[in-house]
């Protein structure tokens, strides 16, 4: 059994760890490495030689970073194939979904590539007589990034490429369940020409994410997970002055009106709710059917979960792989079983699932309840799981406002063939991200990434416009170039352009 090691300065580090957590093999169940968890004084020496980094990083210019971003690029895309298959390793998601999200990743490193565009100021010419004004945008100083275990590669591939390119270093504190990905990256990042100590690992749990928040040389933290977390990050870093933006947990509505393709909306829903066994942060966990459609969409549905083959992430046959952990399969059957005493119809029952030849492994089949009301803890908890609650609304108003109930705001999709409706549905509901006979509105990178309401914390949405925004921070120069001859034009007045 290995070892998982800080990544500080260039190099592997057991640093001041002695605390260890295991990350185990979801398909088998078998605890497969121990990671080491980072004490205070490893994100204090993580710190010390960020900051040293940023010195030098700061000043390169525009090109050479450039050419790093596109090395990296290259390289991610080269070893596109081995991150997939640790991230389906650690993670239990299958080699396709793995690809898939080494894929999205690339596309932000693929944005970051345009830096020098994205960080080109404004130039206003003659703004008084003689005086120029311009503004431009700075790097920040030492990042943090804490991120979850449902997309090891993806995630932090929302951060550090961003905050990399604007000229700032950063520690990354990835999820201690499926941690080996980011040590990976992190070679590539040195491959790719990046000088050591930008870009700076230490693993962890909560202790170490405290110690980067208590830290006074950590300018920024990004945060992506849990609601509760999210909430407490935001506020500790806010506190110790730093710029936070945390994404929390999720609770996302697919409405579908009787006016959709069924087959369409069915196909969809199951491939959104059961995709990555439930565990991303824009899958749909709820359905709420429209008037005549629910009864013909739970039948669909319970049908496509039924089809759904569930197997060991690395076969190529599964579609669908295990949860992360023992304790979360346990959390989310409890939670099928209290739909269900508490009044929900199961229509296809994932509980009890045993794998052949992986009977520990952390499996969890493809879920449907019917007829689940808003008061039942199945809807009220993020299951994160492969679960798919169908609620019933009269119209589209009413599953606007169900949605608008709900204290999550992460994203939303609505199945319908009326323009009419889905503009009312756009503009009413209180959520960051919406899909029109799309079931995963993730943004592409080149747009930024955000929930509203309980699943974001902070002003700035991730990536695209608004991550380049967050990683820097703003100079407006005013200037003027007195000709030798020109009289004086001082005053006490408040200056105005003339
Ligand atoms: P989590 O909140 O348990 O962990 C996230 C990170 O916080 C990890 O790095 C973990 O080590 C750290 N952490 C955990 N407990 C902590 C504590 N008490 N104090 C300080 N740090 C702590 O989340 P998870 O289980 O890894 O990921 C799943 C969650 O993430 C879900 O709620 C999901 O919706 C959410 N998520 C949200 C988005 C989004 O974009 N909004 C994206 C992905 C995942």
């Amino acid at each position: 059994m290995s070892t998982i090691e800080h990544w500080i300065g260039g190099r592997f580090t057991g640093g001041a760890s002695t605390r260890r957590a295991p990350v185990y093999q979801p398909a088998t169940g078998r605890k497969q490495h121990e990671v080491l968890l980072g004490e205070p004084d490893d994100v204090d020496a993580a710190v010390t030689v960020a900051t040293h980094a940023f010195a030098s990083w700061r000043e390169e210019s525009l090109s050479r970073r450039t050419r790093i971003l596109f090395a990296f690029r290259e390289l991610v895309n080269a070893h596109a194939a081995d991150l997939a298959a640790i991230v389906s390793d650690e993670h239990g998601k299958v080699l396709s979904d793995a690809a898939g999200e080494v894929r999205r990743g690339l596309e932000v490193i693929e944005y970051a590539c345009g830096i020098p565009t994205l960080l080109a100021g404004s130039f206003s010419d003659q703004a008084s007589a003689g005086v120029d004004v311009f503004s431009f945008r700075e790097p920040l100083g030492v990042c943090a990034g804490i991120t979850p275990f449902n997309f090891p590669a993806m995630v932090p591939m929302w951060m550090h490429p961003i905050a990399i390119a604007c000229g700032n270093t950063f520690i990354l504190k990835p999820s201690e369940r499926d941690p080996s990905a980011s040590n990976l990256v992190a070679g590539l990042w040195r491959e790719a020409g990046l000088p050591d100590g930008v870009l700076n690992v230490v693993h962890g749990d909560r202790v170490t994410v405290e110690a980067i928040l208590r830290h006074p040389g950590i300018a920024a933290v990004s945060f992506v997970g849990s609601t509760l977390i999210a909430r407490h990050i935001h506020r500790e870093a806010s506190v110790s002055g730093k710029r936070v933006q945390a994404l929390g947990g999720a609770k996302n509505h697919a409405v579908v009106l009787p006016d959709a393709d069924l087959e369409f909306a069915a196909d969809h829903l199951a491939a959104s709710a059961f995709g990555s066994a439930g565990q991303r942060c824009m899958a749909v966990s709820a359905a709420v059917a429209v008037g005549s459609a629910a009864d013909e969409l739970v039948r669909l549905v319970s049908e496509r979960a039924g089809e759904v083959v569930v197997g060991p992430g690395t076969d190529p046959a599964s579609e669908m792989g295990p949860v992360i952990t023992a304790v979360a399969k346990e959390r989310i059957e409890n939670l099928i079983a209290a739909g269900e005493r508490q009044g929900a119809s199961v229509t296809a029952d994932g509980r009890g699932l045993k794998i052949p030849g992986y009977e520990d492994g952390f499996f969890v089949g493809p879920t449907v309840l019917d007829r689940v009301e808003d008061r039942m803890d199945v809807y009220r908890e993020e299951v994160f799981g492969p679960v798919l609650s169908v609620l019933r609304a009269s119209s589209v108003d009413e599953a606007i406002q169900l949605i608008n109930n709900n204290p999550y705001g992460n994203g939303t999709a609505l199945f319908t063939d009326s323009g009419a409706a889905a503009r009312r549905f756009q503009r009413g509901v209180q959520v960051g991200m919406i899909g029109i006979n799309v079931p995963i509105p993730v943004p592409m990178a080149y747009h930024s990434f955000g929930g509203w309401k309980d699943s974001l914390f902070g002003q700035s949405h991730i990536y695209g416009p608004d991550g380049v925004a967050f990683y820097t921070r703003g100079k407006v120069v005013t200037q003027r170039w007195p000709l030798e001859d020109s009289a004086s034009e001082a005053s006490l007045h408040f200056p105005t352009a003339r």
